[in-house]
């Protein structure tokens, strides 16, 4: 998976690669679908949402430019995999999901992997998570129609978030840094698609 999906692609960080060679990804999809696993697309998980496709995971960390010791704000636990890919580089990863089946599942499977540097929250991501503000890096994965205001305000100066961006059916990749005077650039890396970000800052219900 890492040498056809990933570096053949054009992902050099090292701490990516390294990150998505660790994590056995087969524990974080349902046993029936293990074999496809470590297959070029997004796989289900159950309550109508989907794990990312390997490529994407690692295209969205590498964009963040992770050195190592910073706090990573993730919106969308999903099956976990990001989360963990997330855990193998950086210091600390807060992640949020919705869906409470979803986030129970995948709360147990990240004590069960020893994901100690995982910190889990059932709620709407949108509003991101002020306490434990501000964050070094943001990333969102599943699809809004804007970047939620409290997630740009929750991100500390000289960082990244990065974020699908558009429609229903279809968004942009957009990674937004912050300056150190808080001004904020935005950078289009390209199409893609994703499950939709449902709350007070996304899609309805
Ligand atoms: N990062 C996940 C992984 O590695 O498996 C993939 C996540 S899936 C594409 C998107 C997830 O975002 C779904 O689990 C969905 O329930 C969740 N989600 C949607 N809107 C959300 C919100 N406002 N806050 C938190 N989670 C949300």
């Amino acid at each position: 998976m890492v040498d056809k999906q990933i570096v053949a692609r054009g992902v050099t960080d090292a701490a990516v690669i390294q990150a998505m060679s660790s994590v056995p990804r087969h524990l974080f999809v349902s046993e029936a679908l293990a074999d496809s696993a470590y297959e070029d697309f997004p796989l289900p998980i159950g309550e109508g949402q989907t794990i990312s496709q390997p490529y994407m995971v690692s295209e969205m960390t590498q964009a963040l430019a992770l050195k190592g010791g910073e706090r990573v704000l993730e919106i969308g636990t999903g099956s976990g995999f990001q989360a963990a890919v997330l855990a193998h580089i950086v210091f600390r990863v807060y992640t949020i999901e919705r869906n409470n089946t979803l986030f129970m599942r995948t709360r147990k499977l990240f004590d069960q992997l020893h994901y100690h540097n995982i910190v889990t929250r059932c709620g709407d991501g949108t509003l991101g998570w002020k306490d434990e503000s501000p964050f070094d890096a943001i990333i969102v994965t599943a699809g809004g129609r804007i970047i939620p205001r409290p997630l740009l305000d929750q991100l500390a100066p000289g960082g990244r978030l990065i974020m699908p961006v558009g429609g229903l059916m279809s968004q942009e990749l957009l990674l937004a840094r912050k300056d150190r005077q808080g001004v904020v650039s935005i950078d289009n890396l390209g199409g893609c698609r994703f499950v939709k970000l449902i709350g007070q800052h996304g899609w309805k219900a």
